[in-house]
């Protein structure tokens, strides 16, 4: 467990064109390895659709972020 990395990234989406943040954990990779493709492929799975709904809510709400339920 102690080779574990945790990484933020901040990553493009240009289905949604917008960035998000994704947390990454990376468990003894090779030295080499090569991390672009891996990061494309949270991009490819990330819920366009959720994460749209959610900015498009936190534009409604205005710059106050806690809105109650
Ligand atoms: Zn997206």
């Amino acid at each position: 467990m102690a080779d574990a990395i945790w990484n933020e990234y901040e990553l493009f989406c240009p289905v949604c064109n917008a960035y998000f943040k994704q947390l990454v954990v990376l468990h003894k990779v090779p030295e080499n390895f090569d991390i672009t493709p891996y990061l494309d492929g949270f991009v490819e799975r990330h819920d366009h659709k959720a994460f749209q709904e959610a900015q498009r809510q936190k534009a409604q709400s205005g710059s106050s972020g806690d809105a109650p339920q």
